[in-house]
């Protein structure tokens, strides 16, 4: 035998083989730009001294500091706040800072403010009155910050230049690397109406009883970040984009109504002075009440306190440390209760304040809405820091803050209440508690990435709600699932398979974006799921978030050092995950394109034949081997019963005695059935490809083929099944856990257009 030949065909049927040759005739040039199997490191931020490529921080890692000292006044019956704060600065980066930026977010709803400019419209057709009115009728709001003064730590006035939601106040000399500068800043504004002005803060009134409920945020001047990834971030406030603010300690001392009832961000510190002797007696009480909320004021008192308008004034004063903000809510209307919650050997207060009409689904489902979400955040992240954690019921309200969060959920005037009301009541209070985890602890930057906190919360939030359903069974429908609205993979088809023109990537700025639920919640947290459910299983997915959050507790942490982290400590490459479902608007989409069923044959195959012919080789060139040979495809798609082929032909059993050992013989089990079965990807998203076989005999057999099986090929795949049973079926993604937009090609047989009758039949045949 020509040695050369022998050589060059044993090289071509054992290594790559006929197939492969086919696939790469297929790709282009420059095809290797668009694998979506490409590490990051062109998307990527180089890994430096503050930020390691671990995703961990690095040793230069910094962060500033921004104490305050406030002093806060309510005027109740004109709806107007003031304040005076001394705010500490320290410097902790390696740079020395000429100016400082501070944030006046209230300037967002100022008479000149460019907000309501951004955004083109053309005149609908129909428009509902209020909206109506609101645009076209009405004087706008009186809202912004009015600034009195910014005064250095001798009450030197200091020169500041407003630049609409940003105020950057210069100083006399360099801050220095290290060092500390204290200002001050006197300032006023109207509180908008939350609930008329969709502000993230404001009152709602009540005209039944005059009264105001006030949810006060982002009413002080907030210093910026400053930091090794952007420098000041000052990013206007426009609206969408939330907040980046550093961490600081906070001395607040709050002026309101003697008759309000208040809580906010921090320890309160004078509690025998605005408690009365009965609230005292019942806080010991909820301090110990591990199973059930203790009313500290109750709905009776309430509504006593609702007739009131006491002219007299009290001071609430409180301590908060390590917090990256501060929020209040005050109120004559507040019923108010409590109770503790273990957290290791600590114990942390879970608080609920709302008004008469949150009841009664306030009194039954708040306060334990929020002992469970610390007990469910805390066991995948770490344990909840702060010593209280306050749910405020707020109308059509979902905002968080450090220990306090505003939330939406109110019945009918009657008390009676929709499931869906009773759901989203419970959802929101999860979610915006857990927003104390991300981002108010794991303290990463909304107002450029907010898929950080969202998605993470919102992916957090899911798990929650599912746990929630399982502790509290009589909470939801019998025998059914917490319905969760974000976070399953189907959840997201919707908007993952819809009009790519109104579809950005995850990784976009909050502002630009084109539909924010979907792209910086849901999509994200139903990516998340995946990951942890189907790519990376719940072992190494919970140990690498939880390892991120711990890295970025209390820091400030980029969409770099998630990733990175989530690599880092589970040893996935991850890189065509990222790429795909936070850098693209990809969609998945895998299908089982053709079933070639194949017999082993004492003769080469037709198709074999043309292959010799081509490469002039005969067969008596050929070393021992086995040839395989298509079964007639008609026969094979009309019949799926069709014959076993090896039983029809010895070679396979002359080729193993020709070729092997009794020893080896003994050992292998003969498969009777060949099979190439090939999927193809319509959709742009690699993901692993999970496929349920199923056998003449009813028996199933899962396999799942790891995403890397599209490296070399994006576009389709052949797999090789060989088997002692008949194949009579194949179904990819059997349990939906992909987000496979379109299902139709999912299956083979074919299940589209079967009729009732043909699938009645089947199950008649499987039957038996
Ligand atoms: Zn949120």
């Amino acid at each position: 035998m020509n040695v050369l030949k022998y050589c060059l065909i044993s090289v071509l049927f054992l290594s790559a083989g006929i197939f492969a040759q086919e696939q790469q005739k297929e790709r282009e040039p420059g095809h290797y730009n668009q694998n979506k199997f490409k590490q990051l490191y062109e998307e990527f931020a180089t890994p430096n001294t503050y930020r390691s490529a671990s995703g961990a921080p690095g040793p230069d890692y910094y962060q500033q500091q921004a104490d305050y000292k406030m002093d806060i006044e309510l005027d109740d019956k004109n709806a107007k706040i003031f304040g005076e704060e001394t705010v500490t600065y320290t410097n902790n980066s390696p740079d020395d800072l000429e100016y400082l930026w501070v944030q006046l977010d209230q300037n967002v709803r100022a008479k000149t403010s460019k907000s309501k400019l951004r955004d083109g419209g053309k005149l609908p057709l129909a428009e509902e009155p209020d909206a109506f009115a609101k645009k076209y009728l009405k004087e706008s709001f009186d809202g912004g910050f009015h600034i009195d003064f910014v005064k250095d730590a001798n009450g030197k006035p200091l020169p500041y230049t407003i630049n609409r939601t940003m105020m950057r106040i210069d100083l006399p000399q360099f801050l220095k690397s290290g060092e500390q500068v204290s200002f001050s800043i006197k300032w006023d504004f109207n509180i908008p109406e939350h609930t008329v002005d969709r502000a993230r803060s404001g009152f709602e009134y009540f005209p039944e009883d005059g009264n105001r409920a006030y949810v006060i945020a982002q009413f002080f001047p907030r210093m910026a970040v400053y930091s090794d990834v952007e420098g000041w971030q000052n990013h206007q406030f426009w609206g969408s984009g939330e907040f980046a603010l550093p961490f600081g300690n906070y001395d607040v001392n709050i002026t309101v109504p003697a008759d309000h009832v208040l809580d906010a961000t921090g320890k309160l510190q004078n509690r025998e002075e605005v408690f009365s002797k009965e609230m005292m007696a019942r806080y010991e009480k909820a301090k110990k009440s591990y199973d059930k909320p203790v009313l500290i004021v109750t709905q009776k008192e309430a509504e006593k306190a609702e007739r009131n308008f006491s002219e007299k004034k009290k001071t609430w004063k409180f301590r908060a440390e390590n917090v990256r903000d501060y929020a209040f809510a005050t109120s004559r209307k507040w019923i108010w209760d409590m109770q503790a919650v273990k957290m290791g050997d600590r114990d942390v207060m879970a608080v609920s304040m709302y008004p008469k009409e949150g009841n009664p689904l306030w009194e039954e489902y708040s306060t334990k809405a929020v002992a469970h979400t610390l007990n469910s955040y805390s066991s995948h992240t770490f344990e909840y820091p702060y010593h209280k954690a306050i749910s405020v019921h707020a109308k059509n309200q979902g905002m968080e803050y450090p220990m306090i969060c505003w939330n939406y959920g109110r019945p009918n005037e009657d008390g009676s209440y929709s499931e869906r009301v009773k759901y989203g009541m419970i959802s929101v209070i999860i979610h915006e508690v857990g927003h104390n985890y991300f981002p108010m602890i794991v303290n990463s930057d909304e107002r450029q990435w907010g898929w950080m906190d969202e998605g993470l919360n919102t992916f957090m939030q899911y798990m929650a709600e599912q746990e929630f359903g399982e502790l509290f069974p009589k909470a939801i429908a019998p025998n059914t699932k917490y319905p969760s609205r974000r976070g399953d993979p189907s959840s997201v088809v919707p908007y993952i398979s819809g009009d790519q023109s109104t579809i950005a990537p995850i990784m976009s700025n909050p502002e630009n974006v084109y539909q924010l639920g979907p792209n910086a919640y849901g999509k994200p947290a139903t990516a998340l799921n995946i990951l942890r459910e189907t790519v990376m299983g719940r072992e190494l997915f919970d140990y690498a978030f939880k390892t991120y959050s711990q890295r970025w507790m209390f820091k400030h942490p980029t969409p770099e050092d998630f990733f990175r982290t989530m690599e880092d400590a589970s040893a996935v490459d991850l890189d065509w995950f990222w790429r795909g479902w936070f850098y693209t608007t990809d969609y998945v989409d895998i299908g089982v394109k053709d079933i070639k069923k194949y017999y082993v044959s004492d003769t080469p195959s037709k198709e074999m034949q043309e292959y010799m012919a081509v490469r002039n080789i005969t067969e008596a060139d050929m070393p021992p081997l086995v040839y395989l040979a298509e079964e007639d495809s008609e026969d094979f798609d009309a019949n799926l019963k069709g014959k076993a082929p090896s039983e029809s032909s010895k070679s396979l059993k002359e080729f193993m005695m020709d070729n092997m050992t009794s020893d080896e013989r003994a050992r292998v089990k003969e498969p009777k059935y060949f099979y190439q079965v090939t999927y193809d990807k319509p959709g742009g998203l690699p993901m692993p490809l999970i496929v349920e076989y199923s056998y003449a005999d009813g028996t199933t057999e899962n396999i799942t083929y790891p995403p890397e099986i599209l490296r070399k090929n994006d576009k389709e795949v052949s797999v090789v099944v060989s088997s002692e049973k008949e194949l009579t079926g194949v179904v990819v993604d059997p349990k939906a856990e992909t987000a496979d937009i379109d299902v139709t090609n999912n299956s083979w047989p074919k299940k589209e257009g079967e009729s009732d009758f043909d699938q009645m039949k089947q199950e008649n045949i499987k039957g038996k």
